[in-house]
């Protein structure tokens, strides 16, 4: 079957004979692995829209399971994001996430655009690159079905706009009450899947969740927020989305 796509490269692995297998994220497939002959060393078109950063325009051909890149064609190269290190490695841990997150041959249309937006919006930035970062994660989270609980407690299911903690494995936040009385608080303490935190940690995953990502502007956040959501979210993924530890999070301490 022969069919275009538009798509972000996602990374790309050399085989056998000057062959290469890109992972793409397809507006049309969602995540696929596609071979193809193209070499990496030409000056054509198509062996510039095969590297990671690059949204392209993809003719392929599927036969059973595989797919394979005939032709690409550039359509916006985000290698201008290079141009500031801290930018490029917070984008290439998006990418590296992304990757993880999704399963292949899955659309995945919002998440798509969703990644698309962000690129562009970092592309515009020279500065405080976390709040898209984390929105971007939170955001993706909720279309995963995978949002944190931040209205009931995990523990007893009450309704608190006062939490005390917020529960890794749990899902969410505890409230001040169970978080005194429960008995696995501690364990869940000692095992570092709890995190103190407080009423404005809650509202702001709330603001990134919720606000299109157009909508931040110049947003910062308080470096010690920015840090305490970065571990708690980083934790909360590897927890419930099983993606393992990522590569680009030792950038970041995590
Ligand atoms: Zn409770």
């Amino acid at each position: 079957m022969y069919t275009v796509t538009e798509g972000i490269v996602l990374n790309q692995i050399k085989i056998l004979n000057g062959r290469r297998m890109i992972r793409l994220f397809s507006g049309k497939y969602g995540k696929i692995s596609a071979g193809t002959s193209i070499r990496e060393s030409g000056k054509s078109k198509s062996a510039l829209a095969l590297k990671p950063f690059v949204r392209g325009r993809y003719e392929l051909n599927k036969t059973h399971n595989t797919y394979h890149i005939n032709k690409a064609e550039v359509i916006h190269s985000y290698y201008g994001l290079a141009g500031n290190m801290e930018r490029y490695i917070n984008c290439s841990y998006v990418l590296e996430l992304t990757d993880r997150l999704l399963p292949e041959d899955a659309p995945a249309e919002a998440l798509f655009l969703l990644l698309t937006e962000f690129l562009d919006l970092m592309e515009q930035r020279q500065k405080k690159f976390e709040p898209p970062v984390l929105a971007y994660i939170f955001k993706a989270l909720k279309m995963w079905g995978a949002a944190p609980e931040l209205e009931k407690c995990v523990i007893c299911g009450k309704c608190t706009d006062a939490p005390a903690c917020f529960d890794v494995a749990g899902g969410g936040i505890v409230c001040a009450e169970c978080s005194k009385s429960d008995g696995n608080i501690e364990k869940l303490r000692n095992d570092k899947l709890l995190y103190s935190i407080n009423f404005g940690i809650v509202n702001v995953v709330k603001y990134l969740t919720e606000q299109p990502l157009r909508d931040f502007g110049k947003l910062a956040l308080d470096e010690g927020v920015s840090e305490l959501l970065r571990r708690m979210v980083s934790d909360y993924a590897a927890y419930h989305l099983d993606i393992g530890k990522l590569r680009t999070e030792e950038f970041f301490g995590l």
